[in-house]
């Protein structure tokens, strides 16, 4: 067998094997057509059977309701900050933003550059290390939607529940918790998400969108970025990123054959829940997040000395556990385990965690 390491990238980050093995084999001669599925038109039937094929399975995997279209766009998440204000605000409007960290920030910052953003809490002052209550936040009855950050990446900060904002539409940054765990897509206005952690690979965004949400974007919004444009034209308004989307193929199958995401909604929790009962059951390690909030998905941690930090990733790069830094924002080390990381190597990291402390406290 081919080497694999435990991979705790935070993004891009790892991919199943077996969907990685499948594009190798399928690589240079794809359906016995003789070709690679990147050397086709993304007009042709056989291509075209292939983005219908990933829409529906996505569908599948998270019950999708009809009255959502399910788009694929190009580029990261990073332009959905940007694509949403213009999408839903209009020519002028307001939106209400929920402020847990990073890209949450990220998000309210590009949002305000195309309307007026009102931020409806913020756990700053608490280093983001919780969630503000919601009895706290101050709503707009009146705003074309809320943006929130479900899981924070950086932070490791995670929301358990669907905030409740009325009749205003939700919209949702999952990019590094989408397909986790189960979730009701009829709660929200807007789902969008990176591909580069839990969906495939860099350069593809999907972006699911109630339909009454469509046909309200600014004038100037790029024909490119209009939601509407791009839902009726099935993600073809130009060449979209067609190996891109195959990959997601891939590993929505490879999700279908796990047993969904209720299936690895399992596997996650119990993988979080070894993980951050390692990091409490010892004094050499910590996590600063609010035990409620705690990620599924990215797990910081600290060493009881920032001395310690460089061996540690040298000695865990020996024993084939990489990607272990922490964000350059918080410091220390992360974990993030997404579905393709798998509880063997979430076993992996614990042990190892455990001989280092033995080592050094
Ligand atoms: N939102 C979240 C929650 C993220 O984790 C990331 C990437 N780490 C982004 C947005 C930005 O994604 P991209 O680099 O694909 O634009």
């Amino acid at each position: 067998d081919t080497y694999r390491a435990h991979n705790f990238s935070a993004g891009p980050a790892a991919l199943p094997t077996e969907v990685l093995e499948q594009a190798r084999d399928e690589m240079l001669n794809w359906q016995d057509r003789g070709l690679s599925v990147m050397e086709i038109s993304h007009r042709n039937p056989a291509y075209m059977a292939v983005a219908k094929e990933a829409e529906q399975d996505l569908r599948d995997l998270l019950s999708i309701p009809d009255n959502y279209r399910v788009i694929f766009m190009s580029g990261g998440a990073t332009s959905q900050f940007a694509m949403v204000p213009l999408n839903l605000l209009g020519n002028g409007g307001r939106a209400d933003y929920v402020d847990t960290g990073h890209w949450s920030l990220k998000a309210i910052r590009e949002g305000g550059r195309f309307g007026e953003v009102n931020v409806v809490c913020s756990s700053e002052e608490q280093s983001y290390t919780t969630i503000p209550d919601r009895s706290e936040w101050k709503l707009d009855p009146e705003a074309a939607y809320v943006h929130y950050t479900p899981n924070e990446t950086i932070g490791g900060l995670e929301f358990m529940d669907i905030p409740d904002v009325g009749d205003v539409p939700l919209v949702a940054d999952m990019s590094s918790t989408i397909l986790s765990r189960s979730l009701d897509v009829s709660k929200y206005g807007v789902i969008y998400a990176g591909a580069q952690k839990n969906i495939g690979q860099a350069g593809i965004t999907v972006v699911i969108i109630r339909d009454d949400l469509l046909g309200k974007a600014a004038d100037a919004c790029p024909t490119l970025w209009n939601y509407q444009q791009v839902a009726d034209n099935d993600s073809m308004l130009n060449t979209p990123p067609t190996f891109a989307l195959y990959i997601c193929g891939l590993v929505f199958k490879w999700l279908k054959r796990q047993g969904g995401v209720e299936a690895m909604e399992k596997i996650n929790k119990r993988k979080a829940e070894k993980l951050y009962k390692a990091i409490d059951s010892s004094d050499f390690y910590s996590n600063p997040i609010d035990p409620r909030y705690r990620s599924w998905m990215n797990v910081p941690f600290r060493l009881k000395s920032d001395d310690f930090n460089a061996e540690f990733l040298q000695e865990a790069e020996k024993a084939g556990l990489l990607n272990l830094k922490g964000h350059r924002a918080v410091g220390g080390m992360r974990a993030s385990i997404y579905n393709a990381v798998s509880e063997d190597s979430v076993d992996a990291l614990i042990s190892f965690m455990a001989e280092f402390e033995r080592k050094h406290d």
